[in-house]
């Protein structure tokens, strides 16, 4: 069977994907577009209220996840023939599969789902950045009985109960307020001096009376120990051995952007480990672009909204340089 074809493929449809999805359209309703990723798996979709999009209120992440889809359906009907043909209908696709693997053809880009296989003249790489799991002592044995990697998503499972949360940044600032709302006694174990957050997340942990922080405890010295459920987690602070006494322990921690399904490409990664660009999102991959933390964009809504909608436009730009047809 043949390849499907497209003008422009994006995988990962979280909010930078879908806003590259709506940029792209809007420069050329023309492309044919495909996203790819299992829908509403994002972080937004899965992680409470967004309160910091300039002009709009206090929105739920599967909401906001929600309007932009029904963004991309209004637009993909906009100029839909009265009989469908197989070329030009919908313009954008929601294809509800993860990539297994992305392969430069020489001029186009052969994407693998597990179950089909696609061609596209360019391709927006907007996957984020995933969880970092398994580097505690103790962590994988406690999954589920105590130990969690999202705060937001099980903090209520633990209502009056004492918890520890691991990491840093406004992602595990966030949580901690998360939790404040059911658990007894909060303690972040942060690994940096600071906890690296935006002030006005670090003003409220610091006057909540149920929060603790420890800075400057090693990832290494960290262990989770429990009988069948968590009891507790082992730390060093300073050079002294010490054990929290604890029903639940968030993990929060980021790994590197996860692009094993593009291996073959030679993606150039900075220091850092993101996929390396240039200002307009390109890689040194032609035709290829990245939108998001997956390329060190900061991880904050409206910035990756911005930044997707960029490479959106830039990618319809580089197809029409290509001359899309
Ligand atoms: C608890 C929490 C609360 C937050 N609250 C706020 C907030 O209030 N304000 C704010 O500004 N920011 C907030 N953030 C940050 C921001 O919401 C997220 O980081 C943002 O959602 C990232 O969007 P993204 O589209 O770049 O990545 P993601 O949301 O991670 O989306 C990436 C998508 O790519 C998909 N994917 C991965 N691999 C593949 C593959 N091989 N094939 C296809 N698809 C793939 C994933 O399934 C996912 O759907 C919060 C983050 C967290 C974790």
């Amino acid at each position: 069977m043949d390849n499907e074809t497209c003008d422009l493929a994006i995988i990962g449809s979280g909010l930078t994907g879908l806003s590259a999805a709506i940029a792209a359209y809007c420069k050329n309703p023309d492309l044919i577009i495909k996203t790819f990723g299992i829908s509403y798996d994002s972080n937004t979709a899965k992680k409470g209220d967004i309160e910091n999009i300039p002009g709009v209120d206090t929105i739920i992440g599967v909401d906001y996840i929600q309007k932009l889809t029904e963004q991309i359906d209004k637009f993909s009907s906009e100029f839909a023939p009265e009989q469908p043909t197989d070329n030009h209908f919908p313009v954008i696709e929601l294809i509800n599969e993860n990539v297994i693997a992305l392969n430069n053809l020489g001029s186009d880009f052969e994407i693998k789902t597990p179950d089909q296989s696609f061609v596209s003249k360019a391709v927006i790489i907007s996957t984020g950045i995933p969880e970092l799991k398994g580097t505690i002592k103790g962590e994988d044995e406690f999954v589920h009985k105590g130990v969690s990697h999202c705060a937001v998503c099980d903090g209520a499972l633990f209502r009056g109960r004492k918890a520890a949360i691991i990491g840093n940044g406004n992602i595990v600032a966030r949580g901690t307020l998360f939790l404040r709302k059911y658990c007894r006694k909060i303690t972040v174990l942060c690994h940096t001096e600071t906890l690296e957050c935006d002030m006005r997340y670090l003003k409220k942990l610091t006057t909540s009376s149920n929060i603790q922080i420890k800075y400057k405890i090693p990832i290494n010295s960290l262990e989770v120990f429990g009988s069948l459920v968590v009891q507790g987690i082992k730390y060093k602070e300073l050079q002294d051995e010490k054990e929290l006494s604890v029903d639940a322990i968030f993990v929060e921690l980021k790994d590197k952007p996860n692009i094993v399904y593009a291996e073959d490409l030679n993606l150039e990664i900075t220091v850092d480990g993101h996929i390396k660009t240039d200002e307009k999102n390109a890689t040194n991959v032609s035709g290829l672009f990245v939108a998001g933390t997956a390329r060190g964009e900061k991880d904050y809504v409206p910035i990756l909204m911005g930044d997707g909608y960029k490479a959106g436009v830039y990618a319809a730009e580089y197809l029409e340089m290509k001359g899309k047809n």
